[in-house]
């Protein structure tokens, strides 16, 4: 199959997109949090080529996104009055909530289970397909399954080409992270997966809120039974610079091919060790992070990443690298954790 690029600003290539989503097939987008690849929600054989197309397992389910607040009902019951509080504040942005689904949501979006996750990105390109789809749209990341999330198209394509037919470019993805999911399905709202949404922001809206790791049934968030967002290379994370250089050195002295990510501020003190460098501030750092490995990962075995500040977005970042290294790998069975 051919994979075609097409860009978000080209109105004729965006109908056609749509038409691909309306006849059954599969784009790739790019929404503010990292890019998705999408089918028609209420098309289940549409959504079984999403979960080919990544190697994703089918019993990790999608996120089911809209462009207005009428889509709504046809996707879950029983909204709870907290959605219609944090739709004021949030939507469109980066938060995805667990509702109790409705019939008509195929059942492979949400593998097989009583609730749907729903997000209302902020992106226009995105809401423009969704729009000209006439449908929601399901999409987990467009990446290999258990790969580093794609942040701009040219990552799409490197994971995906030849197995998808679409992609539209629409640059680069200002948050880099992807969303905050809350389960609302519950008697408190749960945080399953932290994101630019912080639960402190979420405490200002909602009287209460839980962060929730990991849940020993189902599994109700990415991460909690695969693992997620690994590069291919061997990572390691720490604070301290000192331990970085040192993590290098013995791993460069090994015959190692060795990569560096290390905050601006931070730079000068590598000397001539092989760097790429990230912003300092924590939402900088969301944004470059998932390229940085990428770019990382193409010429090194082993990468060494300073970790982000761990307040605000930096925590959620944290928790996607802590899943990357494998320390809160978490599985429910005996299945593989690196599908
Ligand atoms: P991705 O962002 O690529 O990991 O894909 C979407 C993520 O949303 C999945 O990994 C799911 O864990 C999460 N998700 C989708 N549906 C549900 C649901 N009904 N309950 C909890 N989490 C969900
Ligand atoms: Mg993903």
């Amino acid at each position: 199959m051919i994979t075609e690029i097409i860009n978000s600003n080209d109105k004729k290539a965006m109908q056609r997109a749509a038409d691909l989503i309306k006849s059954g097939g599969v784009v790739a987008f790019p929404t503010e949090t990292v890019y998705g690849l999408g089918a028609n929600a209420f098309d289940g054989a549409a959504v079984e080529g999403i979960f080919t197309a990544k190697g994703r397992p089918a019993d990790n389910p999608l996120i089911v996104h809209i462009e207005n607040m009428n889509m709504i009902e046809s996707i879950a019951v029983g909204i709870p009055d907290d959605f219609y509080l944090l739709y004021e504040k949030f939507m469109p942005g980066p938060l995805t909530v667990v509702l109790h689904k409705n019939k008509k949501i195929s059942d492979a979006v949400t593998a097989g289970l009583d609730t749907v996750a729903v997000r209302f990105p902020r992106h226009r390109t995105a809401a423009e397909l969704i729009k000209k789809s006439g449908c929601p749209i399901a999409a987990p990341s467009a990446n290999i399954s258990a790969h580093v999330s794609p942040t701009t198209a040219e990552h799409v394509f490197a994971d995906l080409n030849g197995r998808i037919p679409m992609i539209i470019d629409g640059g680069e993805c200002s948050v880099g992270i992807e969303s905050t999911i809350l389960d609302l399905t519950g008697d408190t709202p749960v945080i399953l997966r932290p994101g630019a949404i912080t639960l402190d922001m979420l405490r200002k809206t909602l009287k209460e809120v839980a962060e929730v790791e990991c849940r020993a049934e189902t599994p109700k968030a990415p991460g909690m039974k695969y693992r997620h967002y690994s590069p291919n290379a061997e990572l390691r994370l720490t604070g301290n610079r000192g331990e970085a250089a040192a993590f290098y050195d013995e791993a460069a002295a090994a015959g190692k091919n060795v990569a560096l990510i290390v905050k601006a501020s931070n730079a000068p003190y590598y000397g001539s060790r092989n760097i790429f460098v990230i912003p300092d501030d924590a939402k900088g750092y969301a944004k470059k992070i998932y390229a940085l490995l990428r770019l990382a990962e193409t010429s090194s075995d082993t990468i060494i990443c300073e970790s982000p500040e761990t307040s605000g977005a930096g925590a959620s970042v944290l928790n996607r690298l802590n899943k990357a290294v494998g320390k809160s790998g978490f599985k429910t069975d005996g299945r593989s954790e690196t599908l």
